[in-house]
This record gives structure tokens, sequence and C-alpha cells, in this order.
């Protein structure tokens, strides 16, 4: 397959300080540091379905309600697929609505990019269709993070803010939507419908497969229907072969 895809991150990243897993880089968050907390507040948060499904698990809340109180739809990028992003609150800072005093409140399930920070990590397809992934170092000049003097390897990082699952499913989600960019695909909207049910209401999708005849289109069988039905992590990743299924058929 050749895609010759690069996430949208990961063209902002291209300025930074690449790293690879082995570099290494002076940082600490915590309670004391005198900026703490400046950083949630304000922000463009895009928020993938996984971590979607992480904070409303967190939050006791169905998907339908996570994301009529706390996502706003923004631009419609190639295949016409709107980003959902965190609404902040309506105060004077436009503060995250998750940040307390004491830090954040959904810190074991908070999104991939407040983990991933200050490591970011673009990953695309090149030319040849060979996945690539690249990690930079994004200084913000706000953070007092960096004058602390623990020191880090990108990996350890990665390893120690639990992100590497966000990771894969990130990876998930480019994969099909470079697959029906390089189609030059713009969906239409009862298949843009089936994207955002599928990918971000995934307990939803759950009582619909559960229901309806999508496991006969994929030929799923019984154990793996029980693991899906189950697990919302596993159907997120089921939601994806559907699309892919759905959206790319008759084409690939
Ligand atoms: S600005 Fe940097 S050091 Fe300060 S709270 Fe945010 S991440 Fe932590
Ligand atoms: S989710 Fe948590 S870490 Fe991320 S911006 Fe909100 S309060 Fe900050």
């Amino acid at each position: 397959m050749k895609t010759n895809q690069v996430s949208g991150q990961s063209r902002y990243m291209q300025n930074l300080p690449k790293l690879g897993t082995e570099d290494s880089f002076c940082f600490s968050c915590h309670p004391q540091i005198e900026c703490f907390n400046a950083c949630c507040s304000d922000l463009d948060l895009v928020l993938h379905p996984y971590d979607v499904l992480r904070l409303r698990r967190a939050l006791g809340m169905s998907s339908r309600d996570f994301l009529a109180r706390h996502c706003e739809a923004g631009a419609a990028p190639g295949a016409g697929v709107p980003d959902l992003y965190l609404k902040m609150r309506d105060d004077e800072r436009l503060s995250c609505p998750f940040v307390r005093r004491e830090g954040c409140s959904v810190y074991g399930d908070r999104p991939g990019a407040c983990r991933s920070y200050p490591v970011g990590r673009g990953a695309g397809y090149d030319d040849e269709g060979n996945v690539f992934v690249q990690f930079v170092l994004v200084k913000e000049d706000h953070c007092r993070g960096f004058a602390e003097s623990k020191e880090w390897k990108v990996g350890q990082w990665v390893e120690d803010q639990e992100i590497s699952a966000y990771f894969e499913h990130s990876d998930r989600h480019l994969d099909l939507f470079s697959r029906i960019q390089q189609q030059n695909r713009v969906l239409a909207k009862d298949e843009i419908a089936k994207v955002m049910f599928a990918l971000y209401q995934v307990d939803d999708f759950q009582v619909e497969l559960k229901n309806g005849k999508i496991f006969g289109e994929l030929d799923t069988q019984t154990g793996e229907r029980d693991e899906i039905l189950g697990d919302e992590t596993a159907c997120l990743v089921f939601a994806h072969q559907w699309l892919a299924k759905l959206l790319l058929a008759k084409r690939d």
C-alpha cells in the first residue's frame, strides 16, 4: 500500500527537535512547581476514540452523555470526519473541565496528548508505504518542567506514562483514515455517522453488534464475538476493522 500520508500533528512537529527512543531530556512536573496546572487551560485538545473511551469510563458516563457534555466537533479534514475537541470550561482561563487545584482529576485516564507531553509523536507512511514514527520534544515557554534535573530517555518516558496503548490505537486510526484518503474519498453523511458511532460510542456500538447483523458481515467467530461484546477496547479494534471493510471494500 502506498499512502504517503502524514498526520497533521506530525506536520506541525517537523520543526521541533527530533528525538530517538534512546535520546534524553530533563523534565519533571509536580504540584510544587511554580507553573503547576498552567498548561491545563485554553487548549485545542483533540480527543481520539481511545481517549473518549477511557475518559468516559473513568467518569462513569455513557458515551452519548460524554460527547454531549464534553466534546465539540471541529474541522473535518480529508475524509470529512470531524475532529472532536475537549470543551474547555466557560471560565476566565478557559480551564480544562478536569483540572483541580490538586491537579488532573482524571489522571489515570487522561488523554494521550496530556500523557505524552513534553514528548510528541508523529506517525505516518512514507512514499514507499512504510510506517514511520518520529518523536519530538515540545518545549513550551511557560513550562518550568524543563528546568528540573530529572533525566529521562524517551523510551523510559513512554513506559512511565503508560502511553503505548494510546499510540497503538492512534496508529490504527491513522491507518484507516490514510487508506480512505489515499482513495481521495470524502465520505457521505451516512458513512460519517457510522464512523462517529462506531469509534466514539463504543458502548452503543456494542448494543448494535449484539442485536444487529454486523458480526455476520465480518465472519466473526463466537469466542471473538464474546470478547468484543465484553471488552470495549476489543470492540474499538473491531470497529476499525468493520469500518475498513465497509468503507474500503469496494476499492481495495
Ligand atoms: S507547564 Fe509543564 S511543568 Fe507546569 S504543570 Fe504543565 S507540564 Fe507540568
Ligand atoms: S485532562 Fe488532565 S492533564 Fe489533560 S488538560 Fe485536563 S486536567 Fe490537564
